[in-house]
Order: C-alpha cells, then sequence, then structure tokens
C-alpha cells in the first residue's frame, strides 16, 4: 500500500473512532485477518465475521507500533472481550455468547479497545 507516513502519525494519535475508520487501519487490519485465516490466535476460533485484530503493545503506549503489522493479532470477540474483562472482574471465556454490541466493521461498539 501507499503510505502516507505524516498521516500515519496524525492517525496514531487520533481518538478511537478515526483510528478505526481510517483507510489506512482498514488494510492493514484485512492482512492480519487474512495473514492468520480469520483465525484467534489464543483459541483457534475461525470465523469471517466478528473477529477482532488486536494491538498486542496498546496504541495508547506505543503509538509507534499502531500498524506495525507484527504488533497485531487476530483475536475472536470472546478472547479479545475476556482479555478486557480479565483486567476488570475475571474473563469468561464462552463463544457463541456476545456481550457487546459489534459495529459493521466487526468491532465491538461502544468500547476502548485500544
Ligand atoms: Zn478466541
Amino acid at each position: 500500500m501507499i503510505v502516507n507516513y505524516s498521516r500515519l502519525i496524525l492517525l496514531t494519535k487520533a481518538d478511537n473512532k478515526t483510528f478505526y475508520n481510517s483507510k489506512e487501519w482498514r488494510t492493514v487490519r484485512e492482512i492480519v485477518l487474512r495473514q492468520n485465516n480469520y483465525r484467534c490466535t489464543l483459541c483457534g476460533f475461525t470465523s469471517k465475521k466478528g473477529m477482532v485484530v488486536d494491538h498486542i503493545k496498546p496504541r495508547k503506549k506505543y503509538p509507534e507500533f499502531a500498524f506495525d503489522i507484527p504488533n497485531l493479532r487476530c483475536l475472536c470477540n470472546s478472547c479479545h472481550s475476556g482479555l478486557s474483562s480479565s483486567l476488570g472482574r475475571g474473563g469468561d471465556h464462552t463463544h457463541g455468547v456476545i456481550k457487546k454490541p459489534i459495529g459493521e466493521d466487526g468491532f465491538p461498539l461502544g468500547e476502548d479497545w485500544s
């Protein structure tokens, strides 16, 4: 892809909505999904819908890795929300139970999940 580097720097500092709606993120996300064959890196669950591309090093702390493919992994929604909730009140890993509404692009809505 053609990368406008100064735009990437701006995007890494943008709010979640701007970042996750950007053409650059969508492109990188698609590459990561395909590289992983839409398979969750943690549990192996495979689906073309509802998969989450997760930043291993959080985007807020490491904005320089926001578009770095080795820093990205494919997670199912259960593992991703399990990770988020395990930081809080203990993860519940159950497939088929969607605890959070999912947007059209497969991301959970209304959550700070950088
Ligand atoms: Zn999973």
